[in-house]
């Protein structure tokens, strides 16, 4: 069948609406010449603009057909009438009797008696819904879906035409929302801590279209083609396996978005917008527009889940429309995403970004481990940051109490310079602490450690006076790279992490890969419970080939001096003993051979499930060290998913039980001398460290920001005191959370919290 091809007409129509909103004049003069424009063109008795006031009222603003008084004086409250229904779906709404709709709200000032049929579209842009577009006739006729189609292109392009004109400066327009204009203040969730001031940068690109109107229809369509094709090769390279997923996109996600780039009701979509005389990048802004707008009314989570999917199907397809990458982010931007995975951070982090704003994300996540390595303030769970900031806006950013503000007000930006002042002013005074050792004021000696992974970690031993590095997470390498790492490389990595370390201790986590972890150069089964499935220690004792590669690196990397490995996500003592045994038997093998081996080797076990927690004992007299995964650990004892956002609140990680557990676990380390560490995220919070020092513990390995404040914690904490308080709490209290009894103690004290 032949292509239908743009309608000439539509496409003089679209030209039209851009020629009246570009004259110079009035703006209600404007939008009265809209109407009377569309009316004529669409052959309707009526055609009326609704524009959305800040409350979420809809105020006729123009109409042609309706009374002339009515315009300014109607206001519809939220979800009234069937303009409601138009706002509230994002859906358009054609009937031929609309006075018989149960939602139907008659409004006599209008003088609509006589008409019958309705078709109203919501006017949308950037997923942001300014108004209503209505026609109405008198007959009661059926629109055409081929009318309906024209109305929502007319939408788009009225919407754009609205967006970027200085309507809302006119005094009768005053208070209607047509861009984001206001300062915005938003409540997330702090994952990375710092504060950040910048310019915002929106990862999804934003393409405002320049061209919303095509010039020549056909080419417009062939453009559109090439693109899904392209889109869709893409998605099949990734998918095989041929570069690794972006933006901590997983392989289950990739193929849906391979359903969906073959979808004909959304390439359909698509055509019918370019053929309606819209470019390509228009008619992909118009269906992206309609999805984010259904997207904030779904409320169930399957739905919203495959509007997102499709939305970053939009974004991918603006990209190739776009011809090349996106444009790199300004010096000091702010990005702002829905979520970003751990190797574009790395990717974008180090060329200058100020912090990261993000609609989901979750405290544990990859991506906020690399954010913390690389000392960017991120907040997360910002609801509706996307729809909310404009590329360009200015951000501020408390990666602490999880605030964000867009558009600020100069006193908030005053106010929050000085804040950064005051900040730097404690970072020097944590860094003047930098050569004293943590200990308590009643002499409890701790050593605090990092966290780290990267390379870019490693200047932090010496920035932060770290005792060592308590955790190095050795699958981070192979999560950035594109292929497996050969064994030198390894050898190299582990080499220059030791190096830095100098004479200070370095504890190496074997792989723990599997989980969320999965690598796109391994082909693993998807599994329903990933993080409770084949990862970690499983893995490595089913697929020892890898394993023993690792051991080996490290044994070469280490070649005369102590070597520290352990291993991640044991559940029973045989697994740890298996595991032990094989770096038992590669020392050997290596020695055999005349090989560099260590000069010691020293092995321990990662507390991460409650089963190894509670049956530790077995195993106290075969690990040389302890260290508590306490981000795992909650994640299995609370039965709650680290990465679910939606849960990241729920429960406390200084919760009764919890606590009991990790003082058990402290106190069966401490009676058969195994020296015992926590490792999680929880160990770099002042408070936190506080109790973990209370309740025992020796060794703390933290993120880099931590060591300043946890030290300048312990050194004003009198331990004992506050482990009588725990006891005391966990004996006696019926409160169920320590926080706020470690609250009251950190503040009667002068603690820092
Ligand atoms: C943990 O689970 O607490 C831990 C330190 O390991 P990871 O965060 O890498 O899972
Ligand atoms: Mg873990």
């Amino acid at each position: 069948m032949p292509s239908p091809g743009a309608s000439p007409g539509s496409v003089r129509l679209l030209r039209q609406i851009r020629d009246v909103m570009a004259r110079e004049g009035d703006a209600q003069e404007r939008l009265d010449a809209l109407v009377r424009l569309i009316a004529a063109n669409m052959v309707a008795e009526v055609c009326s603009i609704y524009l959305r006031r800040a409350g979420g009222s809809m105020e006729l603003c123009a109409t042609e057909g309706l009374k002339r008084e009515a315009v300014h004086n109607l206001r519809m409250a939220e979800g009234e009438g069937l303009v409601g229904v138009v706002a509230r779906t994002a859906e358009p709404v054609a009937l031929s009797d609309a006075p018989m709709h149960p939602n139907f709200s008659y409004h006599p000032e209008t003088g609509e008696d006589p008409y019958h049929s309705f078709l109203g579209v919501p006017i949308l842009r950037g997923g942001r819904l300014l108004g209503v577009l209505v026609v109405q006739n008198m007959t009661e006729r059926a629109y055409e879906d081929e009318e309906v189609e024209t109305l929502q292109t007319i939408a788009m392009v009225l919407a754009e035409v609205i967006g970027t004109s200085e309507l809302a400066e006119e005094s009768e327009l005053a208070g209607i929302e047509i861009r984001p204009s206001r300062p915005d203040h938003l409540y997330g969730r702090g994952f990375a801590e710092g504060l950040a001031i910048g310019e915002a940068y929106v990862l999804e690109p934003h393409v405002a279209p320049t061209r919303l109107i095509a010039e020549d229809p056909a080419a417009e369509e062939e453009r559109l083609t090439a693109a899904l094709g392209e889109l869709r090769a893409t998605l099949d390279q990734l998918a095989e396996g041929e570069g690794r997923p972006e933006g901590g996109v997983t392989r289950e996600v990739l193929e849906t978005y391979r359903m969906f780039a073959r979808d004909p009701k959304w390439v359909a979509r698509l055509q019918d917008a370019v053929r309606a005389g819209l470019t390509a990048e228009a008619a992909v802004e118009r269906a992206r527009n309609e999805q984010r707008a259904r997207m904030a009314t779904a409320r169930e989570v399957y739905l919203r889940d495959r509007l997102h999917d499709l939305e970053d199907l939009a974004n991918r397809l603006l990209r190739h429309l776009a011809g090349d990458a996106m444009e790199p982010p300004p010096e000091n931007a702010v990005l702002i995403a829905r979520q970003i995975g751990p190797a574009e951070l790395l990717e974008l982090g180090p060329q200058g970004l100020a912090g990261v704003a993000l609609e989901e994300g979750s405290a544990s996540a990859h991506a906020t481990i690399v954010a913390r390595a690389l000392g960017i303030p991120m907040v997360g769970r910002l609801e509706g940051v996307l729809d909310r900031a404009e590329t360009g806006d200015t951000v501020i950013l408390d990666g602490r109490s999880g605030e964000a503000h867009l558009r600020p007000g100069d006193e908030v930006v005053d106010a929050f310079r000085q804040r950064i002042e005051l900040r730097s002013q404690r970072q020097r005074a944590y860094a003047r602490l930098r050569g004293r050792r943590a200990k308590t004021k009643d002499g409890r000696e701790l050593q605090l450690m990092l966290n780290a992974g990267l390379l870019v970690d490693l200047p932090q031993i010496e920035a932060t006076g770290a005792d060592g590095i308590g955790l190095f997470r050795t699958e981070f390498q192979f999560m950035i790279a594109d292929r497996l790492p050969k064994q030198e490389d390894q050898v190299e990595l582990y080499t220059q992490v030791m190096q830095a370390a100098g004479d200070k201790p370095v504890i190496f986590r074997t792989l723990d890969l599997g989980g969320d972890k999965i690598l796109p150069y391994l082909t693993a089964e998807r599994e329903r419970n990933p993080a409770m499935g084949w990862r970690a220690i499983r893995m490595s004792l089913d697929r020892q080939g890898l394993f023993r590669y690792q051991l080996r690196a490290l044994m070469t990397a280490a070649a005369g001096r102590e070597l520290n490995v352990m291993f991640p996500l044991v559940a029973t003592p045989d697994e740890f003993r298996a595991a032990r045994d094989l770096a038992v038997k590669e020392l050997e093998w290596a020695r055999g051979r005349g090989r560099p081996v260590p000069e010691r080797m020293k092995v321990g076990v990662m507390v991460e499930t409650p089963a190894l927690a509670c049956g530790l004992d077995a195993i106290l007299g075969d690990a040389d060290f302890v260290s508590v995964g306490a981000n795992d650990l909650f994640q299995f004892f609370y039965a709650v998913d680290r990465e679910n956002a939606r849960l990241s609140d729920r429960y406390d990680i200084l919760d009764r039980g919890f606590v009991r557990l990790l003082r058990d676990i402290a106190r069966s380390c401490a009676q058969r001398g195994v020296p015992a560490s926590v490792c999680g995220e929880m160990a770099g919070r002042p408070l936190e460290a506080a109790a973990l020092a209370a309740l025992g513990f020796p060794r703390l390995s933290m993120p880099p920001g931590g060591i300043g404040p946890v030290k300048q914690s312990l050194l004003q904490l009198d331990a004992g005191d506050l482990q009588n308080v725990i006891e005391e709490f966990l004996t006696d209290s019926d409160a169920s959370h320590l926080r706020n009894v470690l609250q009251d103690f950190a503040t009667e004290r002068d603690l820092p919290h």
